[in-house]
């Protein structure tokens, strides 16, 4: 079942990824050498002894090379587990242990700690691998000149783990199978209308599902050519731009892009796609990038449990502040605590069906069950609403949701309000503890440039605009609102600062 490889061009000399910028490894890879090197791969891991369904565990940095062992595990069927470069030794450790890895893969920089790691977890093999294709890793596989016939694959083999970005606890291991990635990869292809002209710049980091399955499979799927950054450097961005014809992005990239004047019409003139993911985009961030380019950026919403649901519209309206519609195949619904399937403008927990939805938490069967209605539907965990016209809403995360007084109170809708004030430039409302109320909220804001706001005007123009039990009782300033590298709040950590705020 290597359906990536499969739909590879027939005219395998075409240009697959340009990878600039690297002092040593190939700077180009035509489709063609991108398949060899994978099948080479493949046959350096059996080689090594690894079979059908072993992990292969990943923490490098982004590279070709590292693009190719992804491949390599589809063609082998062994199991593709990368993790997040951030990651210190306690939790690559644990992820270890979780996983029970037959190989990892590491930076040469991270070689010691991991080989206490391995040792002790009894890992068989530790090979390394940097940005510029060098490492034990490559020492090893250039050795190797056959290839690894492709291993039968059946829909629903496991074909990767992920962990989840840890936003709301502990990171959960999403099993994906070759079914679930190739599903979700046609259906982006198609509605994103992918063709081989296209060319992506891609600034995304590949361990997380928007930067790997999202990115690389409508590129890969339908012939079309990626430029890589190994991270995301606004300049390099700027530069590399007119030669690309889509980008993908999360909210952060794009602030950060407008946050200059180089950044313009003329500069995107050519571009047929901008999309944002992973978190939400402002709806101002929305309106200035539109008076600013002409474009309007295309919002979708997915998570590594499902890969993605729901994208606007590339032809007709994209709607700011939605995720629009449903992809093909994949259906949604919003229910009511009590599992009553809910109609167009209520709100309530948003569940999911379709080929994307993974097969379930890796060793962790009872989280696995409790994540699924009876009738088949996985429960996201945020909290939706779908308007009139199909458009789905996010309003936030059922873990994110305040309960004041006995009252719900949606953060996103206070968040809006204060984002609205024009000192204030982002905002995040969390709950804490509150004697009272069990639960109140408090405002975490940042202000644009040069502007003043106090604590009193701004809840004193809150109350002004919604009823007392939504209103903060307290709001603290911040230079800025702590996220991952994928752009997320998180609200955990200002839970945790803002945690004695209202006792
Ligand atoms: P964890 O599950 O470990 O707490 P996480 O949910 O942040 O972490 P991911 O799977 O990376 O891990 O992220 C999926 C979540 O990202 C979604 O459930 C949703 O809350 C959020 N998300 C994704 N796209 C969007 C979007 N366009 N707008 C708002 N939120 C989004
Ligand atoms: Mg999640």
């Amino acid at each position: 079942y290597t359906l990536i490889e499969a739909s590879f061009p027939e005219d395998r000399s075409r240009v697959a990824l340009e990878a600039p910028g690297r002092s040593h490894g190939p700077l180009i890879w035509s489709f063609a050498r991108l398949a060899s090197t994978a099948a080479r791969y493949a046959a350096f891991f059996a080689g090594l002894g690894l079979v059908k369904g072993d992990r292969i565990v990943l923490q490098v940095e982004k590279s070709p090379e590292a693009l190719c062992v992804y491949l390599a595990c589809l063609r082998g069927g062994f199991v593709f587990l990368p993790l997040n470069t951030a990651y210190r030794t306690d939790e690559i450790d644990y992820l270890v242990g979780d996983a029970e890895p037959a190989l990892v893969i590491c930076d040469p920089s991270m070689e010691e700690a991991l080989r206490e790691i391995t040792a002790r977890r009894g890992t068989p093999h530790l090979l390394t691998l940097d940005a510029n294709a060098r490492g034990s890793f490559m020492d090893g596989a250039e050795k190797v000149r056959d290839a690894l016939p492709a291993a039968v694959c059946a829909a629903g083999d496991l074909a990767a783990i992920l962990y989840t970005s840890g936003t709301t606890g502990k990171p959960k291991g999403a099993m994906l199978s070759h079914g679930n990635l190739a599903a979700n990869g046609i259906a982006l292809r198609d509605v994103w209308r992918f063709t081989e002209d296209d060319v992506l710049l891609h600034a995304l980091p590949i361990f997380h599902a928007h930067g790997l399955f999202v990115a690389c499979h409508c590129a890969l799927l339908s012939g079309a050519k990626m430029i890589w950054q190994q991270k995301f450097e606004r300049a390099d961005v700027i530069r590399e731009l007119p030669r690309a014809t889509v980008f993908m992005g999360v909210p952060t990239f794009y602030t950060r892009l407008l946050s200059g004047e180089d950044f313009n019409r003329d500069l995107v003139r050519h571009m047929r796609l901008f999309t944002s993911g992973s978190a939400p985009l402002l709806a101002e961030t929305f309106e200035e990038f539109r008076a600013r380019t002409g474009h309007a950026i295309l919002e979708r919403y997915g998570m590594t449990e499902t890969g993605m649901n729901t994208s606007n519209p590339y032809d007709g309206e994209r709607r700011p502040g939605t995720v629009g519609f449903p992809l093909a195949g994949t259906q949604v619904r919003v229910v009511s605590d009590e599992g009553a399937v809910l109609e167009a403008g209520e709100i309530g927990g948003l569940q999911v069906q379709g080929p994307n939805v993974f097969t379930g938490y890796w060793r962790m069967p009872e989280k696995s069950a409790e994540e699924f209605t009876a009738d088949g539907w996985f429960k996201t965990g945020d909290v939706a609403m779908i308007d009139v016209d199909g458009y789905v809403h996010l309003v936030g995360r059922a873990k994110d949701l305040i309960i004041s007084g006995g009252f719900n109170v949606y953060p996103k809708e206070i968040e809006e309000l204060v984002d609205d004030m024009p000192e204030v430039l982002e905002s995040a409302i969390v709950g804490v503890p509150h004697a009272d109320f069990g639960e109140a909220g408090v405002a975490v804001v940042v202000l644009r440039p040069g502007q003043m706001l106090d604590e009193a005007t701004l809840l004193a123009r809150l109350k002004e605009r919604v009823a007392n039990f939504k209103v903060p009782k307290r709001a603290f300033f911040v230079e800025s609102l702590p996220r991952n590298t994928m752009g997320k709040v998180q609200k955990n950590l200002l839970r945790g600062d803002y945690k004695d705020a209202c006792r």
